[in-house]
């Protein structure tokens, strides 16, 4: 369910009076950047470094958030507070602002938009795919090289990730998975991806992907536990021959995969490592050490 209030442009407003212009460039030419966090029994996750995502991907748009971090994380945590949303989603964008047609026009841009709205997620449709494991299949389409725009950058231009997953979606797979111009293993269309061969695990080095938050963080705890884990170079080969493979992002969270192509990967069921893995991702969640609290409604 969304939320009913929705914070724009320096007002909390209701979801019906939410609007931006038909003038701004995040509508006409997804000219902006935005960010995904999870809200766990009323705790932002690791909103600091959502933030520090956020901040960089506009930084590389080259315009900046009228505002500073401070002000933006009070912002996405009364918006959740105002919403009474103790677990789920809250989803902040900024695009370049609103005016005059034309990219030669920027200059005349009104002060950048920010948006902060939020979703209420609850944990059972997700625990279901995390226990059953999930669909994938390696589409056509490559991920976006970055000589044209580098995928580090969050930005509202999702086209390349929404074809991914049209076509994995007419293959009758759950989750796209992308190859980058050389033909490497990228990621998926809105999550990182892992494997795991003979104890050890792999996950394409950042260059062609988002630098998931996750993702980082999956590979923190595998230091911390001494699992061997590196960031290398994978192809469809390493996938159809890993012990196991999974996908990684912030309500992804950690999600087997257990067909890829129409293949069964290892012995078609979740396995250990990635149940490991994200037990103690939850474990951190659910410490509430990590996050910022919302407060009480
Ligand atoms: N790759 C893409 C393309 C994504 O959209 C996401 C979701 N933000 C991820 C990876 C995972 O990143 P994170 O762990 O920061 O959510």
């Amino acid at each position: 369910m969304i939320g009913d209030i929705v914070y724009v442009n320096g007002q909390f407003v209701a979801r019906d009076e939410a609007k931006v212009s038909v003038f701004d460039h995040g509508f006409i030419y997804g000219d902006g950047a935005f960010e995904g966090l999870q809200i766990v029994n009323g705790r932002v996750f690791l909103l600091k470094e959502h933030l520090k995502r956020l901040f960089d991907s506009v930084r590389y748009l080259g315009f900046e958030i009228p505002m500073t971090a401070e002000a933006l994380r009070d912002i996405i945590v009364e918006t959740a507070r105002r919403n009474g949303l103790r677990d789920g989603y809250v989803r902040p964008i900024i695009t370049r602002g609103a005016g005059p047609l034309g990219i030669r026009n920027m200059a005349q841009l009104g002060p950048p938009t920010v948006v902060v709205m939020c979703q209420h997620e609850s944990i059972e449709g997700r625990r279901e795919k995390w226990n059953r494991g999930i669909t994938a299949q390696v589409v056509s389409v490559r991920r976006v090289a970055p000589a044209g725009f580098d995928s580090r950058a969050k930005t509202c231009n999702y086209i390349n990730n929404i074809l991914a997953y049209l076509e994995a979606q007419a293959a009758g797979a759950e989750t796209a998975l992308m190859l980058d111009a050389e033909g490497y293993v990228a990621e998926a269309y809105s999550s990182n991806i892992f494997i795991v061969k003979d104890g050890a695990v792999v996950t394409p080095a950042l260059g062609h992907i988002l630098g998931g938050i996750t993702r980082s963080t999956l590979l923190g705890i595998c230091r911390e536990l001494g699992i061997p884990a590196s960031e290398g170079r994978l192809t469809t080969y390493d996938l159809l021959t890993a012990d196991e493979v999974f996908e990684c992002g912030t309500m992804a969270e950690v999600r087997p995969l257990i067909r890829i192509n129409g293949r069964t990967i290892s012995n078609g069921s979740p396995g250990p490592m990635a149940r490991r893995l994200h037990e103690v991702l939850r474990g951190m969640m659910e410490s509430g050490l990590h996050g910022e609290p919302v407060g009480d409604a």
